[in-house]
């Protein structure tokens, strides 16, 4: 027997327990965890695909085991749906030798879509120039002719994270029209986290550059640091061999369904990005999330429960070039993005769910808390409405639906982030399956709750959010903002 509702208890938010879903999330948990396929995934994602840069013929190997594996579990319209790169990199070979005031090797590896040396390689000396100030070093920018520039954060910022990651990309072009001859500098000049360890990665959104650039790890930095302040001359050789390609090139993102038994129509996106970077197996930046997202669809098909509206799986590829998937598949579905309901998105590394961040839609804080409240036997986990716009959580928030990250607790992943030591040993099987039980049951009570969870916010609406949230400098910096003067307020505002 149920408990009698009260006239001042009607608008509150239901949870699984007074909803009518308990019953299929007890059966889709019960597949989720004890028949769980999501570490087989992952090892097979990790070890027989590998690496799997957009763009790559390793890429397009990840597209056709995505697609084979989502018919595999039984999802219904599986296919391909392709986007196009501005161009396509390939990683060769990069070494360094410091040649003064100590002879050594230095391990370094370049940053993606950057640019080569000289087949034979260059030898220069090392000038510092300050990340924290490029707008003084422009002004002196050909003191770095024929040297090789070593970025370092020094002193003060005077501007945000953002403006200078923005700034960078055009600092590299200026340093490469002064005659630079290679960059060191993956992080900014920030130490690489982690022992002797490199991590690779973009230097902006969908941006190449003809300077080579790499990523040192934090020892061999830090002695050239050392050098520079005694004011020793240091002499490097370094050779960097990369391929970008002359045009665009192709990718996809992999799509499949479970349709839904009442709203068809309305659709709840479930995504992680497929694509990884290439010095070790993409296991954690996001094998992990891509078998959540196949792991949770098919315990959702295992239990034989179809939820009232579609649940739409989808496996983006471009996350680490600058979101180039989600933003294709939300230009793509333009159409339909009235009737999407949001997308959940798993990108945080190895770690389990701790947090369910609503991207802006304070509004439905309390709903999610209904349900996350249910999930206490595995976990406690928080409810908020930050937003993450690292992952394909942004092009949702930008269409103005809620954009879900399911934040994880991963205190490793500064050392597995885009670095060598990506590979199958830093998951734990029992955290990769618990994380895709919260994947299935989250998406399960979206698609199939009685009252639809979300519809888009109008532009206005958005905009107003995001400049009050203070991410407009940096989606601005970013290439984002894509509502000019909206949100601005003005006389008609009130609030
Ligand atoms: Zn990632």
């Amino acid at each position: 027997m149920s408990a009698p509702v009260w006239a001042n208890d009607l608008g509150k938010p239901r949870g699984p327990e007074d909803d009518g879903t308990k019953p299929a999330l007890t059966r889709i948990a019960g597949e989720a965890i004890y028949d769980s396929h999501a570490f087989a995934y992952l090892t097979e994602l990790s070890d027989n695909v590998g690496a799997r840069v957009t763009g790559s013929p390793a890429g397009q190997k990840a597209i056709d085991w995505g697609l084979a594996k989502m018919k595999a579990i039984g999802l219904e319209s599986v296919h391909a749906e392709k986007w196009s790169m501005w161009k396509g990199w390939t990683r060769g070979t990069a070494s360094a030798e410091m040649l003064a005031p100590v002879h050594r090797s230095l391990s370094v590896d370049a940053m993606g879509w950057t640019g080569s040396t000289p087949a034979a390689g260059v030898e220069a000396d090392v000038l510092y120039a300050n990340y924290f100030d490029m707008d003084a070093e422009i002004k002196n920018i050909h003191r770095f002719r024929g040297k090789i520039v070593m970025m370092e954060p020094v002193g003060m910022a005077r501007k945000s994270f953002w403006m200078l990651f923005a700034q960078y990309g055009d600092f590299l072009n200026e340093l490469q029209k002064a005659g630079a001859v290679a960059v060191i500098g993956g992080q900014g000049g920030f130490a690489a986290e982690g022992m002797h360890l490199t991590h690779t990665g973009i230097l902006g959104f969908a941006r190449d550059f003809a300077l080579p650039v790499v990523d040192i790890t934090m020892e061999d930095q830090r002695q050239i640091e050392r050098f520079l302040v005694s004011g020793k001359t240091i002499r490097l050789r370094i050779n960097v061999q990369n391929a970008l390609t002359s045009g665009p090139v192709e990718s996809a993102n992999v799509v499949g369904e479970i349709v839904g038994s009442e709203h068809p129509e309305e659709i709840l996106v479930v995504g992680a990005h497929l694509d990884s970077w290439d010095l070790g197996e993409g296991t954690t930046d996001n094998g992990t999330g891509a078998t959540c997202v196949l792991a949770a669809a098919e315990a959702i098909l295992r239990s034989g429960q179809r939820p009232r509206r579609t649940i739409r799986f989808v496996l983006f590829t471009g996350e680490e070039q600058g979101l180039l998937g989600s933003l294709a598949y939300v230009q793509q579905h333009s159409d339909e993005m009235k009737s999407h309901l949001g997308s959940v998105v798993l990108d945080e590394g190895q770690g389990p769910v701790k947090e369910i961040q609503l991207g802006g839609r304070d509004d439905l804080i309390d709903s999610m808390k209904a349900f996350a409240n249910s999930l206490g036997n595995l976990r406690e986990i928080g409810v908020n409405d930050k937003r993450e716009f690292g992952t394909d959580t942004g092009p949702f928030i930008l269409a103005g639906l809620p954009g879900i990250n399911l934040d994880q607790d991963s205190p490793d992943y500064k050392y597995t982030h885009h670095s060598a030591a990506d590979t199958l040993e830093a998951v734990k099987p029992e955290v990769l399956t618990q994380n895709a039980t919260v994947m299935a049951l989250t998406a399960f009570w979206l698609a199939d709750r009685p009252e639809r969870f979300a519809t888009p916010w109008p532009a206005e609406r958005s905009a107003k959010m995001l400049r009050e949230k203070g991410e407009y400098d940096m989606l601005k910096a970013l290439g984002l903002w894509q509502f000019g003067d909206l949100g601005l307020g003005g006389n008609s505002d009130h609030n």
